[in-house]
Formats: structure tokens, C-alpha cells, sequence
């Protein structure tokens, strides 16, 4: 089947899941296309030809330099419409899960979002995505061409690189039309491992603010030693992950209690990860919580109690308190690791 691949990037530089969307799209045996659309970004089609992509249909147009779904949707709209492929993949990333919704309304056609297989019956992609919080999965099917579907990060493998690689390269004009916003600036809100891209992810959850054996600076209310208890507790987390080049995730508890923001929250109203490890630090395992992470290869959990609902989900549980466990377990990665 005719099958082109969205590139999501930002300023030129492609979210990896791009690049694992080429592999979901070859799996399914089909030839690819790439569409890539932006300013400056002919050095994209060249990594996209060496992920896989057997054409790259490239719009260079200054209206593109930022990410503005109704420009992007106005220039994707009519070369799909023109092209006619029977399949159109994203990656299940903000900018792409947005984009797939404009372009699915455009084209009168069915968008399936969060993919995380998919099979071919005859020319119908049969798409498998977790339902109610990952509690069960759904084989859907989109009746309407093309099949608009993000596919989730981490899930399908990244193909290897052929350096030198290359196909057919068509450059386009598009006409970007009105877009009725205009991006001022970008402003970075949290530094560090992104949790999409992340293959391990060392998590905070309320247990991390529950250190009875510190004693807050003078004069704070009970809240705001609450808080600074937790950024504590968070410092231990954070020093974990850096040994293991890890993102710093967080459950929703420690997030409504201001402990960490909300860029940081894994979750059903999260972010949902699949790191290959997940380490989970006193987090009691909620279902809203695990929706976030079930798909993590393998789950680790640290909890002093040992009827947390997490343990039923993890492959390695340690009960006891995180506060002495996770700079022990600090310690021993940077033995291990020669840190
Ligand atoms: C509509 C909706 C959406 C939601 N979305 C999300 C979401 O996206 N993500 C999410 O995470 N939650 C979400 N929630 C909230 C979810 O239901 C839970 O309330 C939340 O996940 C609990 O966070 P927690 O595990 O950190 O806190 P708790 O449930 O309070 O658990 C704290 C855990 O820490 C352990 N602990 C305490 N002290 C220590 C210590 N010193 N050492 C080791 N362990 C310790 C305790 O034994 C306990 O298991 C949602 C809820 C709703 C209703």
C-alpha cells in the first residue's frame, strides 16, 4: 500500500519517533514516503532516505518555519489529497497528534491515534491501540482513505541507519494560506532527558516528600515544608537519573502537590512512556498512573509498602524506604557504570 510518513521535528531536528514511524510504515511491507515540511530542512530528507524512506516529498516555504497546525495542515492537506496514498502515519507526538486531527478533517476521513500494532487485511490496516487506561486493547479499522495513524514512541523499532542511502526526492510548492497564529518565541520548561524519547525513566511519586528525618529551614508553614521535603526527595531522583542519562517522570499526586511540574507527570492525563526501564519511587500504583507506563519493558519499584498495587506491575519491587534505597542504588550504578 501506498504509505506516507509525517516527520515531526523541531527546527530541523526530527523526533525520533519520526524515524520509528518509518519502520511501522515497512513493516506493513509498503514502500514509503516521507513528507517533510518546514524551512531548511533539506538535510531531513537525507536522514529520512537513510532511515528507509524510498521517497521524500519536501515543502521548504519560510510560512513553515514554525509549527503552526493550521499552516502545516493547509500545506499537507492538498499533497496527500494529490497523492492519494492509501495510508498516512504520524507519530503519536503533540505536534503530530494535532496534525493528524486537521489533516483527518480536511480529507473527510477517520484518524486512529496511539497506535501500537498494526497488521494488513487486504488494503485495511488493522490498528491496535489500549483503551480504558490501557486496560484493555481495541482492533479498530478506518473505513474512509486515507487511514490516518499516529503510531506511539517506542514502541516500533527505529530502523538502522544506511549511511549514503538515498531515493527520489521531490521538492513542492505549497500555499500556506491564513494561519491565524503567529509563534512569538519558545521558552524551554524543563531541561534534561525528554520522557518521550527516554529509554529509562526514574519516577517521583508523593512517597518521595515522606522523610520524617528532615527537618525543614525555620519559620515554614506545614505545606511549604511539604514541598521542600519532596525537593529533596526529588534530588535523590534527579542524581539517579543522571547516572543512568535518564528523564525525571512523576505521578499526578506529586505533581498537584507542587512537587515537580506537570511536564514531568506520567500518566493517563500525562505523558504515556515506554521506556525500556521505569523506575518507580513511591508511587502507590493507581491505574490512572499505570496507564502512563504499563508498556515500560521492565517496571522497578521502590515502596515501603508491600501491598502497593505497583509491586503487581513490576518485575523488581524492593520494599523499604526510598530515601536510604535510591542513593544506595545511586551508589552502586556508579560502580557499576564507572561514573
Ligand atoms: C481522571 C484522573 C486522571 C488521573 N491521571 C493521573 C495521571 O496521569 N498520572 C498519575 O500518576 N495519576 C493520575 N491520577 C491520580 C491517581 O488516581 C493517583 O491519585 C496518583 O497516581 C497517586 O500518586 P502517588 O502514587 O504518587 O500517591 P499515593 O497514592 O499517595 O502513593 C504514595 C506511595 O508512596 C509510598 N511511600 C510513602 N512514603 C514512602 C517512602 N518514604 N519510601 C517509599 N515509599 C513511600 C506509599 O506506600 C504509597 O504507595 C488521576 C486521577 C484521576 C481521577
Amino acid at each position: 500500500m501506498k504509505t506516507w510518513v509525517y516527520i515531526d521535528h523541531f527546527k530541523g531536528e526530527a523526533v525520533p519517533a519520526s524515524w520509528e514511524t518509518i519502520g511501522a510504515a515497512k513493516s506493513l511491507g509498503s514502500d514509503v514516503t516521507a513528507v517533510i515540511l518546514g524551512t531548511g530542512v533539506d538535510a531531513l530528507a537525507k536522514a529520512a532516505f537513510e532511515y528507509g524512506a524510498d521517497e521524500v516529498v519536501l515543502a521548504d516555504n519560510s510560512a513553515l518555519e514554525d509549527f503552526r497546525v493550521e499552516a502545516y495542515a493547509n500545506a499537507l492537506s492538498p499533497l496527500v489529497t494529490d497523492a492519494a496514498p492509501g495510508l498516512l502515519l504520524f507519530p503519536t507526538t503533540s505536534r503530530g497528534r494535532e496534525l493528524a486531527g486537521m489533516v483527518a478533517i480536511d480529507l473527510n476521513t477517520g484518524v486512529l491515534v496511539d497506535v501500537i500494532a498494526m497488521e494488513l487485511d487486504g488494503d485495511k490496516v488493522v490498528a491496535t491501540r489500549p483503551i480504558y487506561a490501557g486496560k484493555l486493547l481495541q482492533k479498530t479499522v478506518c473505513n474512509a482513505s486515507p487511514q490516518i495513524i499516529t503510531v506511539r514512541g517506542r514502541i516500533f523499532a527505529k530502523p538502522e541507519a544506511e549511511p549514503g542511502r538515498s531515493g527520489t526526492l521531490t521538492k513542492v510548492d505549497v500555499n500556506v494560506g491564513d494561519a491565524p497564529t503567529t509563534v512569538e518565541g519558545y521558552g524551554e520548561s524543563t531541561g534534561g532527558v525528554s520522557l518521550a524519547d527516554a529509554g529509562v525513566i526514574v519516577s517521583g511519586g508523593r512517597g518521595v516528600s515522606n522523610n520524617p528525618n528532615l527537618t525543614p529551614p525555620d519559620g515554614m508553614s506545614d505545606d511549604e515544608a511539604e514541598v521542600w521535603r519532596a525537593q529533596q526527595g526529588f534530588a535523590l531522583i534527579t542524581d539517579l537519573a543522571g547516572v543512568l542519562n535518564a528523564a525525571v517522570g512523576a505521578s499526578r499526586a506529586a505533581v498537584d502537590a507542587n512537587y515537580i511540574p506537570y511536564a514531568n507527570q506520567v500518566g493517563q492525563t500525562g505523558k504515556v512512556v515506554s521506556p525500556d526501564l521505569y523506575i518507580a519511587n513511591g508511587i502507590s500504583g493507581a491505574i490512572q498512573h499505570l496507564a502512563g507506563m504499563r508498556n515500560s519493558k521492565v517496571i522497578v519499584a521502590i515502596n515501603k509498602d508491600p501491598d502497593a498495587p505497583i509491586f503487581k506491575m513490576a518485575r523488581y519491587g524492593v520494599v523499604g524506604d526510598l530515601h536510604e534505597i535510591v542513593p544506595a542504588l545511586t551508589v552502586a550504578m556508579k560502580a557499576k557504570l564507572g561514573k
